[in-house]
Order: structure tokens, then sequence, then C-alpha cells
């Protein structure tokens, strides 16, 4: 049987494999750009964040969150990591859950994989974008390719300059498949308040909550990094799905002591207020040299005064800005430089147990072209994995 997998970024790889593994197939592997698996090279900040053993539900999301639950399940983590242990990759699992490989080199991820493609029974097609999947009485025909059975692997929109595109939507929508509305998710924000330029490269520990028109939207601890346009880093990607969509208020309320109670904080500022400090050092030892001048600043303190002239009431109003600065915010910076895609093809239209079109029999899909979504921490690359094997096996499989 022919095979024609379309994408070969990470559930596209996983998908040719699986279909391969019977050896009477034969697997045509398209990918557009020059190189199979590129935005797997720049995953996990270039140390490609592969899974997560704290794995559950509710990091999915969707219209059907459902759906995602039974091509996980039927290829876990354990099995992936197994997976990848044979096809050479030695990894490591950080306290946190998130696994990466053992070398700290997305390169890794993408060398086993593409190592592991060099099959005679598959076929990389590189440089050729599939523009179209035309249905024949018998299968279908992909790029010239006869084949019967296709699986889409083409990914999401976000991170366009990486590969990111509307290609595989189309390709799935000219055969009768409908599309959700798609946003960007696991995205930085733009924020309108000028403390974040003056804070451009300062990380820190911090509880995030994003309200919309007062009302809480989401929230995560976690590290925030300040940008010159406003606000990035993992606790952001947590909280920045479906955020700063449609009209209305939204605002980011950040706590930057979230193990401290505020009477530790207040007893401690009293406590310097008996000492020689300049308000430049009030919080010195405390917070990031930088973040504390600002948030010193944002409390209505001047810098350059002895701290011993300041009233209770602006200790009061320190403590706070420290425990609760509200910023507002204007959009997200985009599809551009999204992690992923909130939103897709209609997974309805999908039998989670094959991933084969319910429409088009033959047709398969897999991976972030469809309406799956996950958390920051591997369960995006776990989705690729899971849904791209499962995909990869049931159209690998003989027809009755
Ligand atoms: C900067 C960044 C960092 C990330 N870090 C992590 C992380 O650490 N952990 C994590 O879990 N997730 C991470 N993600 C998300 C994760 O990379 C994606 O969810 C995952 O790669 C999706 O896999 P996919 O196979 O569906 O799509 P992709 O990996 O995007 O692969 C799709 C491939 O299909 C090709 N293609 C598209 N259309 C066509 C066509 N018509 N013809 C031929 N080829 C086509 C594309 O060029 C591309 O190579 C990150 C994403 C980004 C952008």
């Amino acid at each position: 049987m022919i095979i024609c997998v379309i994408g070969g970024g990470a559930s596209g790889m996983a998908a040719a494999l699986a279909a391969s593994e019977n050896p009477d197939n034969q697997v045509v592997l398209f990918e557009r750009q020059a190189r199979l698996g590129r935005k797997l090279q720049a995953t996990g900040n270039g140390r490609c964040n592969l899974t997560n053993v704290n794995m559950s539900s509710s990091h999915y999301h969707g219209d059907n969150p459902e759906f995602s639950q039974i091509p996980l399940s039927a290829f876990s983590v354990t099995e992936t990591l197994n997976w990848f242990r044979r096809l050479g990759l030695f990894t490591v699992a950080e306290p946190s859950g998130r696994v990466y490989p053992y070398s700290d080199q997305a390169n890794s991820v993408s060398d086993v994989l593409r190592f592991a493609l060099d099959r005679p029974n598959i076929r990389l097609v590189t440089g050729t974008e599939v523009t179209r999947i035309h249905r024949r009485e018998e299968g279908f025909c992909v790029e010239g390719v006869d084949c019967q059975r296709v699986i889409v692997a083409c990914g999401g929109l976000a991170g366009t300059k990486l590969g990111g595109s509307m290609s595989g939507y189309r390709l799935l929508r000219n055969l009768g498949h409908h599309v959700t509305k798609l946003r960007p998710a696991l995205v930085q924000l733009k924020a309108a308040w000028s403390g974040c330029a003056a804070l451009k490269g300062v990380r820190c520990n911090c509880h995030v909550q994003i309200l919309h028109d007062g009302i809480l939207h989401s929230q995560s601890t976690g590290e925030l990094q300040f940008t010159e346009y406003g606000l990035s880093g993992p606790v952001i990607f947590e909280v920045s799905r479906d955020a700063c969509q449609g009209s209305g208020e939204w605002v980011c309320r950040m706590n930057f002591l979230p193990s401290f109670t505020a009477s530790e904080l207040e007893e401690e500022l009293y406590r310097r207020r008996e000492t020689a400090l300049s308000t430049d050092d009030l919080l010195t030892g405390i917070l990031h040299n930088r973040l504390g001048r600002v948030l010193t600043k944002a409390a209505g303190i001047p810098g350059g005064q002895s701290v011993s002239s300041l009233a209770d009431t602006q200790l009061t109003a320190l403590v706070g800005i420290v425990r609760c600065l509200e910023i507002p915010l204007s959009e997200t910076l985009g599809m551009d430089s999204a992690q992923v895609t909130a939103g897709g093809i209609v997974t309805d239209e999908f039998d989670p147990q094959t991933m084969e079109s319910r429409l088009v029999p033959g047709l398969y899909a897999c991976g972030e072209v469809l309406d799956v979504d996950g958390d920051c921490g591997g369960y995006n690359l776990q989705w690729a994995w899971s849904s791209g094997v499962c995909a990869g096996r049931h159209a690998g499989k003989e027809m009755l």
C-alpha cells in the first residue's frame, strides 16, 4: 500500500515511521521546506521539551477536549519515551516533569527521527508544497503520486517563520472539513505600561492573573520575563490562551512575592525604615534591583531619598504594588510569535481511535492542524507524537 504523509514536522515524521513499520507499505513524506523538522529544532528554546511525565487531560484544550485523550492513551508518554530510546535518544526528566534530550539539544530529537526515516520503504520529498489532494475512485493523488491513504500533518498557523501556515487547513477544507476560529496560544502579551521597557530582560518569579472586565480569565505562577513591548516567559505562555480576544478590558495582575505574606514584607520594610538606606534600595535583596526601583516608583515613592522619611501609608502602598501590580494589556504578539494554534480542524469529523476522517475514508490527520492544543511544558509535542503514531499505524493497516 502507498501512504502519502504531508508535512515533515513532529507529527508527520512520527506518522511516516509508524506507517512504514509494515515493510509492505511504501511511504512518501512531503515537506514544503528544504529540511524536515525545522520547527522542532527551535522548540524549548533550542532544547526541545519533547513531553511531560505529569500527563493529564486538563493540559489539553479544544472544542472537544476528550478527543485528544484517546490517541494520548493509545501512545502514552511511557511508550513515547521507549520509542525515542529505541530510536537512540537519551532523555532526562526535570523535577517539573518536563522531558528534554539528555544532550540538551533540540537537534538530537530531529536527528534521531531523520536517521530513523532512512528506510528503504520511505521516500522523502522535501522542498515541495502539496497544494491539493485529489480524490480518485480508488484512493488519492498527491503531487503526482497515486496512493491509497493520505495523512495530513501540516501543523498549524503558529510560528509562521518556522513553517506555520494555513496550508493544512486549506487541504482539509477542500475535502469538506471545517475549521474552528484560529487564535494564537502560548504567546507573549503586549502591555500598555512604560515600566515594561525599563525592565526589558528582567526575569522574576511571579503569580500572574489575567482579568477580563474584572473577571478572572486565567492564572499561574512561574517565571515572568519583561520585554520592550510587554510580558513574556513560561508563566505568560501559560495564561495567554484566549487572552486579549474580543472587546473589553484586559488586565494583567502580578504578585512578585507569591511565597511571602503581606505582613512579612511589611515587617521587613518597617525594619529597613530604621536604617540609612536610600529609597532606591528599599527592595534590594528582595527583588531584582531594577524591578525593585520600578515598583518603588510605581508606588509613588521618589528615588534618592532617605527611607527614614517614609510614611506608613507609603510603605503600605509599596506592599500593595509588589503584591498586586495591575497593568493594562493591549493584544497578544500574534501568530508569528505564538508557539501553538488554538482551534483547528473540527475533531468531531475524525475518529479518535484511528485519526481517520469520518467524511473521507482513507484520509487521516494528526498534530496541530486539528483543534487540539496543549499547555506549555511538552504537551504539544506529546500530542504530535501520539496523534502522529496513531494516524500512521492505522493508515498503515491493510485494507480489508
Ligand atoms: C518557537 C516554538 C517553540 C516550541 N516549543 C515547544 C516545546 O518545547 N514543547 C512542545 O511540546 N511544543 C513546543 N512548540 C509547539 C510544537 O512545536 C508544535 O505544536 C508541533 O511542532 C506541532 O507538530 P506538527 O507536526 O503538527 O506541526 P509542525 O511541527 O509545524 O510540522 C508541520 C510541517 O508541515 C510542513 N508543511 C505544511 N504544509 C505543507 C504542505 N502543504 N506541503 C508540505 N509540507 C507542508 C511544514 O513546513 C512543517 O514542517 C513550540 C513551537 C514553537 C513555534
